[in-house]
């Protein structure tokens, strides 16, 4: 059993860019997430209104 000493918290962003995933936030609802690839649209109202953070 692990202690959870070796938590991935900590490697979270470092992960995200390694897979290519950016944050985005959407213009039309203001929700922000993460995203990846060409067509990025907002998980929330799926508009495709949405800008890189
Ligand atoms: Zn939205």
């Amino acid at each position: 059993m692990r202690t959870g000493v070796d938590s991935t918290d900590y490697s979270d962003d470092v992960l995200d860019v390694q897979l290519g995933i950016k944050k985005y936030k959407c213009l039309d609802c203001g929700n922000t997430f993460n995203g990846a690839g060409k067509t990025v649209v907002c998980p929330s109202c799926h508009s495709s209104n949405v800008v890189l953070k």
